[in-house]
């Protein structure tokens, strides 16, 4: 190679390493830029999610900057609870009400919701159901005219600061259970997520994996269907990567929840985990970059310990 050829490779080399640093430049920028707005919180700000203990069922009250969503209500015996909870809290204003699920356990205490609170929208994943209870759910929402409806996947709704996005049932057909038909919708605040599952099982949670895996990522999971054995997978929980995991299921109940195979999973996989069953009302809370639990009652509980064994249910 010639002095001239040697130089003009020279040249060539540090224009295509500038070229490739510009771009790599103009590809990076926006989306730190983007990280930076999003995560992007008024001084005043705040969020905590308070697990509610209602037994076996599931019960979520979402709060930020005084705006309010409570996702499912447990049994109908445990109307007076949240009843009791939102009038402690002095909370006559609900933003959402979401029911995940028909399932008496889901849908059930959601009347005590609406006999102390107002609420601007109602969310489902039907607008019927051949049950008492959801029938009188249904019939509760329009005595109180709040609208129902059936979100879209995709959809994205603003809480305060927080917003949060419809990320299932991505497939609702008439064959499939009912749990594999919950709503699941992921909660941003800041840059820390939060995953409502309902009681979404493999069926489910194989067709989110596959449309929108990349949503999945939250530091806080709500365990599907109360820890069953049918509501975690390596793959599923890969996929969700939390740090903190929150079961809800009653003492002692009679289906063997948590089951040990979802907490082996869990402990496997470096999550932390609380138990309603075991300390009662959990709360998390995010500052928008990092979360923490407080559980009520029984930090230092044996949340490894599973479930007595007995018929570990597929429909509650
Ligand atoms: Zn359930």
């Amino acid at each position: 190679m010639s002095l001239h050829s040697f130089r003009h490779f020279l040249i060539c080399l540090t224009v295509s390493f500038l070229c490739i640093c510009i771009t790599g430049c103009s590809f990076s920028f926006p989306e730190e830029s983007k990280a930076a707005v999003s995560s992007a919180l008024p001084a005043s700000s705040s969020f905590a999610v308070t697990f509610i203990d209602v037994g076996q069922g599931d019960s979520s009250l979402i709060q930020c900057d005084g705006k309010y969503m409570l996702i499912d209500g447990g049994l109908p015996d445990q109307s007076q609870k949240i009843y009791a909870l939102l009038k402690k809290r002095n909370i006559t204003h609900l933003d959402y009400i979401v029911c995940t699920h028909a399932h008496s356990d889901h849908v059930g205490g959601l009347a005590g919701a609406l006999q102390i609170a107002s609420c601007d929208q109602a969310f489902s994943n039907t607008l019927t159901y051949s049950s008492k209870v959801y029938t009188k759910f249904v019939k509760q929402l329009q005595e109180h005219d709040v609208p129902l409806s059936i979100p879209s996947v995709g959809d994205v709704y603003s809480l305060g600061s927080a917003s949060f996005e419809i990320l299932g049932p991505t497939d609702r057909e008439a064959s499939m259970d009912e749990n594999d038909q919950s709503l699941v919708l992921r909660i941003q605040y800041g840059s820390t997520y939060f995953l409502f599952t309902g009681d979404a099982e493999q069926e489910e949670q194989q067709l989110l994996m596959y449309n929108s895996y990349d949503s999945l990522k939250a530091n806080v999971l709500k365990a599907a269907h109360h820890g069953s054995s049918n509501g975690a997978s390596a793959a599923w929980i890969k996929a969700v990567q939390p740090e903190i995991t929150v079961i809800s299921c009653g003492k002692n109940n009679a289906y063997g929840h948590p089951h040990e195979k979802t907490l082996d999973l869990l402990k496997k996989a470096g999550s932390a985990v609380y138990r309603t069953d075991l300390q009662g009302d959990i709360t998390v809370t995010s500052d928008g970059s990092t979360v923490s639990a407080l559980p009520a009652k029984n930090a230092d509980a044996d949340v490894w310990q599973p479930g007595e064994k007995g018929t570990d249910s597929e429909s509650s």
